[in-house]
């Protein structure tokens, strides 16, 4: 598949008024490190699917994001993430707010690739969509006060991908008859980040 031009577009602490998401948005966060008690949210990308990647970049000082709140908390917009466990995590603490309805590509690769073990986001663009992703800025200093091209480039890709891997998931979660069980896994996830936040990340509450 040939790569498509995307266009970035960097907002400072929240969402112009007025945007129009559609039914679902794609949604990735960039946080200092991997302890949401300890390593703030940076940034967080969105997008409709229509090419247009939004980033939010927060400096730690406020949270207070009303537009993006409004999109995130929406019921009738579904969110698309990959790894879900994490971002909303993060989403709950540092947003305050419950963010649903929710779609995780990696737990619908779990749920239907059952012939790997690799679910990274990388994994499932090479397999399901032909794009090679490029993970150089992964751990970049996401609190700079300037974010580099390299880095917008790779924030945005993490979610530029998301809804096409989602029709993909879609119909191997319908051939594998397992579109069920994977609904039922969505709507725990935010519970599954709660489990994570007050200390039962491992052991879970469902292991021996
Ligand atoms: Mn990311």
């Amino acid at each position: 598949m040939k790569a498509k031009k995307h266009t970035i577009e960097l907002h400072q602490g929240d969402l112009p008024k007025g945007l129009d998401f559609g039914t679902s948005i794609a949604v990735d966060t960039e946080t200092l490190g991997l302890n949401p008690a300890r390593d703030r949210l940076c940034l967080l990308q969105l997008t409709s699917g229509d090419r247009i990647c939004h980033l939010v970049r927060f400096t730690g000082a406020s949270y207070d994001a009303p537009n993006l709140k409004a999109v995130l908390a929406d019921d009738r917009v579904t969110k698309l993430f990959h790894y879900a466990r994490f971002d909303l995590a993060v989403i709950e603490r540092y947003l305050g707010i419950a963010c649903k309805p929710i779609y995780c590509t990696k737990v619908a690769s779990r749920l239907t690739r059952t012939y790997t073990d690799r679910h990274g986001l990388r994994d499932l663009c090479r397999e399901l969509l032909g794009v090679e992703l490029d993970k150089n800025q992964q751990s970049s200093d996401w609190g700079a006060e300037n974010l580099s091209a390299a880095q917008k480039k790779y924030a945005a890709a993490d979610v530029i991908h998301l809804h096409a891997l989602r029709d993909k998931l879609d119909h191997m979660l319908a051939r594998e008859s397992r579109t069920e069980l994977a609904d039922a896994c969505f709507r725990f996830l935010p519970t599954r980040a709660r489990l994570d936040a007050g200390g039962w990340s491992d052991p879970d509450v469902f292991s021996h």
